[in-house]
């Protein structure tokens, strides 16, 4: 009864005034007074759990995350939705990520590497732990033509036996420097903390101070 009396009521009001009649009612019946207000209680709070439930199934709560990659954001949605069953709840992530313009941009804003001058670079070989340091003043895609018929080339035909490579890939440039002694200065120190295996005894610095 009290459930027709819900469908029937279109308010909350309308409602209240059933319950009244129908407490009445079952008064007159001789029903106890407490078993009557605690079946109306009870059957009020079923309601309400029943229209919070739906609201919470309706709406999932979503939970907005930066985005990784594929694989964690998988674990992250499998995770989360394993934790809605418990709490009985619908549980979704919404990955966030940057817009693909703005690593665009900051790529733009760098020069290409090989149009750097005055610079310390490294080689490291793609292949092994090979490893060179070296400076030049001219723009290093010049330096990394020649390296082809350097150490640089000798190892790459010799322990991989690759020629005519393209070798932009595999050189970084530590130090953009101001003059051709701060470029020795650097490249002295980058040989000393690197060690890099490529560097023979020719590449000292006194050989360097009177070359170009
Ligand atoms: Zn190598």
């Amino acid at each position: 009864m009290l459930n027709r009396a819900h469908c029937l009521s279109s308010s909350p009001d309308i409602f209240a005034e059933e319950c009244d009649n129908l407490r009445g009612i079952f008064l007159k019946l001789r029903y106890p007074e407490k078993l009557i207000n605690s079946t109306i209680t009870r059957f009020i709070e079923s309601r309400n759990q029943q229209q919070v439930g739906d609201v919470q199934r309706n709406a999932p709560v979503r939970i907005i995350l930066p985005f990784k990659d594929q694989r964690s954001a998988d674990i992250v949605r499998r995770q989360l939705s394993d934790l809605g069953k418990k709490i009985n709840s619908d549980i979704r992530p919404v990955f966030t990520s940057k817009k693909i313009a703005d690593d665009i941009r900051v790529a733009a804003a760098k020069p290409p590497l090989r149009n750097q001058q005055c610079v310390v670079y490294e080689f490291k070989c793609d292949l092994c732990d090979a490893d060179y340091v070296g400076y030049t003043r001219r723009h290093l895609f010049q330096r990394i033509v020649e390296h082809k018929h350097s150490a640089i080339g000798k190892h790459l035909r010799d322990s991989h036996n690759q020629e005519n490579k393209d070798l932009t890939e595999q050189f970084t440039i530590l130090k953009k420097c101001r003059g051709k002694c701060e470029c020795l200065i650097y490249e002295m120190l980058f040989i000393q903390e690197k060690k890099p295996k490529l560097n023979t005894q020719s590449d000292s610095i006194k050989a360097k101070l009177f070359s170009t």
